[in-house]
């Protein structure tokens, strides 16, 4: 469940809901715009069919537009003010992307202003302010290419930043090392020895490394075209409007 907030609520209607042998009138969202919890598409969601006991929680039926799902929006805390219920809280089951965490391990090896300035990027997309959290990220991305570069080579555009970034680190080296290490740590199973066992750390530290090794190579590759693609429609809806 994800809580909605009262600003994507677009319309609000005085609803009969069955209550007590008898029907109760409450004032209920009927158009709802949020991002769909299925496709991420952001749609205008109209809600009808409210059932429930308003004393407890009303839920209503809704469908995307764009993948024809069914999200189920759900109305709790009703207070009654006259002869009318108002719901306190609106929420939208199955729940948006979960909060987004720190990348774990980098304590040591980030300099502290840039995990500040990561973990503030990271604040910023939790609480849903997209336009800011975009910035922000785009501050950690200027963030990293500043901090590996030589002082000379700080201000130039960050375009050119990105361009040089890879004459002063080793692009190649983290992927390479991630291949010797599953190669070594792979014989470790393979052959029978009492003195050099796997156990549950390495075979998960193994595993991690194994999905950045795919998302690498397979992965990213391709939700790199996805942004593009989005950047692209933007902008193109943009130009046309
Ligand atoms: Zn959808």
């Amino acid at each position: 469940m994800y809580k909605v907030s009262e600003e994507a609520v677009r319309q609000r209607m005085n609803t009969k809901v069955l209550y007590n042998g008898g029907f109760a009138i409450c004032d209920l969202p009927i158009a709802v715009s949020s991002h769909c919890p299925y496709c991420k598409e952001k749609v205008v969601f109209k809600c009808h069919d409210w059932t429930g006991d308003p004393s407890k929680s009303i839920s209503s039926n809704s469908e995307c537009a764009s993948c024809q799902e069914k999200p189920v929006f759900i109305s709790v805390g009703f207070f009654q003010t006259g002869n009318i219920w108002f719901g306190r809280d609106l929420y939208i089951y199955p729940g948006l992307e979960q909060k987004r965490a720190l990348v774990s391990d980098i304590e040591t090896s980030m300099p502290e202003n840039l995990i500040r300035a990561y973990k503030a990027a990271i604040d910023t997309y939790n609480v849903g302010l997209w336009n800011p959290a975009v910035v922000a990220a785009r501050r950690v991305l200027e963030g990293i290419t500043k901090t590996s570069l030589p002082k000379e080579e700080q201000n130039q555009s960050l375009y050119k930043q990105i361009e040089t970034l890879s004459k002063h680190i080793d692009l190649e080296l983290p992927i390479k090392q991630i291949g010797h290490s599953l190669r070594t740590a792979g014989n470790l199973g393979a052959h029978f020895d009492l003195e050099k066992e796997a156990d549950i750390e390495i075979a998960s530290i193994m595993f991690d490394l194994l999905d950045y090794l795919i998302e690498y190579i397979y992965a990213i590759p391709n939700r790199v075209k996805i942004l593009e693609e989005r950047i692209t429609k933007e902008e193109r809806d943009a130009s046309q409007q």
